[in-house]
This record gives structure tokens, C-alpha cells and sequence, in this order.
């Protein structure tokens, strides 16, 4: 499924996120960048030693990655040039500034993109794995957040891989409204 917003196609894709071809993926990682499970580590996995090492650079200069933030490595052995890690809240109960860390994950991600010029990128569902975001909750979030940002910068493309059909599911009924 893909609608356009402006100029920026939002597509939905039901798939792996380390083998897409956008110029960019985006990781669900934690703060510590070290890798994890979930996608992370399939990342980590299908894009090799390479981008760990990155990782470990980039914590050496500004230590771990606060929920929220985001950062940028190279893609490794993958088809994407780049991986942009950023890291999801921890659901809570929402008292805890959930909503708005999930945005700002989602946001500096797509604004680490457009600092680095990049015009395509495919993010996962952030926070809904291990992180327990509620997913209807999560998904409004993804998608409220990136129709605002490509109101100021357009890519050609914002992909959305879910890896399950539910996910696919509950994202189309959300992007149809
Ligand atoms: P978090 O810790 O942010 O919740 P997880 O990795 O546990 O991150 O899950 C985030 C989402 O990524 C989940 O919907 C999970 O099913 C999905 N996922 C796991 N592996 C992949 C993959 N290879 N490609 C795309 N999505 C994946």
C-alpha cells in the first residue's frame, strides 16, 4: 500500500528491514548502541562487524544514545548505505513522556536523514517488540509524525517494514484514515 503526502510517497511494505534498498534503514537500537535482539540484531547481523564498530565510536565521543536521539553509521554488507540508530521509550503505563519520546525518536531520525541528504528510508515499528508500546498507539505516533516533517523536506520515499501481518494490518487501517 502507498499513498502520496506532498511530494513523499509513504509506503507500507510486509518484510525484512535489512533487505530493503532504500538509502536508508532505521534501527530500533538501545541506548547503549551496543546491539540487542528484535531487529536490532538482525541489523547487526546482516550488515556485520562493521557497523558495531561504528557504534562503539560514536559512544566513545558522546557515550550512550539517549531515548529520542538518534545517530548514523554506514550500512555494512547491507543494500542500504546507511542504518540510523535511534532508541524507543520503554512502555510504562504512558505517565512517563512515552508519546512524546516515540515522536522525537521517529522525528531526529528522519532529521539525522536530512542532514545527511538521504531521499529514502525504511523504518520499523519502534517500541512495539520488546518495548511494549501499545501497537494502535505506537502506529498513529509513526505515521502523525512523519506526514508532519515531510510537510518541510521531501524524500522520495518513507517506507514502513512491518515484519508481521497483524502489523501490516493495523498500519493499513491506520494510514487509510
Ligand atoms: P523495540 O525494543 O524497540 O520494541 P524490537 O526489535 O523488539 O524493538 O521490535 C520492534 C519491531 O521490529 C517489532 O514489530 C518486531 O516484530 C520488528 N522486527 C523484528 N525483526 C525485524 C526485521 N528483521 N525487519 C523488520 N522488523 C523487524
Amino acid at each position: 500500500m502507498e499513498k502520496m503526502v506532498g511530494k513523499t510517497k509513504l509506503s507500507l511494505v510486509q518484510g525484512d528491514i535489512t533487505l530493503q534498498e532504500t538509502e536508508a534503514i532505521v534501527n530500533a537500537a538501545n541506548t547503549t548502541l551496543l546491539g540487542g535482539g528484535g531487529v536490532d540484531g538482525a541489523i547487526h547481523r546482516a550488515g556485520g562487524p562493521k557497523i558495531l564498530e561504528e557504534c562503539k565510536e560514536i559512544v566513545a565521543k558522546q557515550e550512550r544514545c539517549p531515548t529520542g536521539e538518534a545517530v548514523i553509521t554506514t550500512g555494512g554488507n547491507m543494500a542500504t548505505k546507511y542504518v540510523i540508530h535511534t532508541v524507543g521509550p520503554v512502555w510504562s503505563g504512558g505517565n512517563r513522556n512515552e508519546d512524546r519520546l516515540l515522536r522525537n525518536a521517529y522525528y531526529n531520525s528522519l532529521n539525522v536523514a536530512k542532514e545527511n541528504g538521504i531521499k529514502s528510508i525504511s523504518f520499523p515499528s519502534i517500541s512495539t517488540g520488546v518495548y511494549r508500546f501499545p501497537k494502535e498507539r505506537a502506529v498513529k505516533i509513526a505515521l502523525t509524525t512523519v506526514k508532519e516533517f515531510v510537510q518541510e523536506y521531501n524524500f522520495e520515499e518513507v517506507r514502513f517494514v512491518l515484519f508481521s501481518e497483524n502489523d501490516m494490518r493495523i498500519y493499513e487501517n491506520e494510514l487509510k484514515d
